[in-house]
């Protein structure tokens, strides 16, 4: 058992073509392992084949929810040539998704869910289709969701954590193993409300940062939230944890949102290390 686990990486992007094999391998080295997940059809693929290059390396396919629609272009992800992924919005096609099951070890589908940062209002009804659709095919496969919630913080009018909520409660038929919450920012009520019906709540970088309670009161929401249902992700190529903070993130890192973890919970980091994956290797089957 490996010490380690970021459950939500993105070692499978682009910016990433220059030095993808020395990350991993450090990874690996530091007895981290990683769940590459894909973001549109093209990096779900990648993330799918990398998987059989290493142990321990595994991923999760899916549509993100600002993929849906063609505003969003993202030069890491995709590289300065992917206009052409990112000209029109994808449409969730099942099929094609489920094909990339056969290429190697996919753990979850997503990452999919509601991102409200972005907000045109036209886009929500896109955003809701490709979800739910995502939600049928998690539920076919008997895998959990990798779920990105995201909220506006200048628009405190809709929350996206309960949007999210509502539509898993509604259309996941798994039952307490439905997903997960990456990079969670949302409430001690959002967290609750997930932990009840089986989302695992992820904790990133951010929680590392000098803390803005206003924006996110993560000490509160660590606090709560119970031990056997909280992951670690590093999100990487963004956002890195102190102190590599403004520093390209990588999977390595995550032992420094672990010991975060452990220290505003006041437990031992080797015990919250074990406990974490224990809890991905419950959620991901691994
Ligand atoms: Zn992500």
């Amino acid at each position: 058992m490996p010490k380690y686990i970021d459950i939500h990486a993105h070692t499978n992007f682009k910016v990433f073509d220059e030095n993808r094999e020395e990350i991993i391998l450090r990874a690996l080295e530091n007895d981290t392992w990683i769940i590459n997940i894909g973001t549109q059809y093209d990096t779900s693929k990648k993330a799918v084949e990398m998987t059989n290059q290493y142990e321990g390396v595994y991923s999760t396919i899916g549509l993100h929810p600002i993929h849906t629609t063609a505003s969003h272009h993202d030069e890491s992800e995709l590289g300065a040539d992917g206009k052409e992924f990112t000209s029109r919005g994808e449409i969730f096609d099942k099929e094609k998704y489920r094909e990339l099951t056969k290429l190697g070890k996919v753990v979850g589908i997503g990452e999919c869910g509601l991102d409200y940062y972005h907000l045109e209002e036209e886009n929500i009804e896109k955003q809701r289709v490709a979800f739910i659709s995502q939600i049928e095919l998690a539920n076919e496969l008997d895998i959990p969701l990798m779920l990105h919630v995201r909220n506006n913080p200048n628009d405190k009018s809709r929350n996206a954590y309960f949007d999210v909520y509502e539509l898993v409660k509604k259309y996941s038929t798994r039952g307490d193993t439905k997903g997960v919450s990456h990079f969670f920012a949302g409430s001690v009520e959002d967290m609750k409300r997930f932990v009840e019906i089986g989302i695992y709540i992820s904790f990133a970088g951010p929680i590392t940062y000098k803390p803005k309670p206003e924006i996110c009161d993560y000490e509160a929401v660590i606090r709560e939230t119970p031990l056997d249902m909280i992951l670690s992700d590093t999100d990487s190529p963004y956002v890195a944890p102190v102190p590599h903070r403004g520093s390209q993130n990588e999977p390595t890192y995550v032992k420094h949102i672990v010991s975060k973890i452990a220290q505003i919970k006041g437990l031992d980091e080797v015990d919250v290390a074990k406990q974490i994956f224990i809890n991905a290797s419950k959620l991901f089957n691994i």
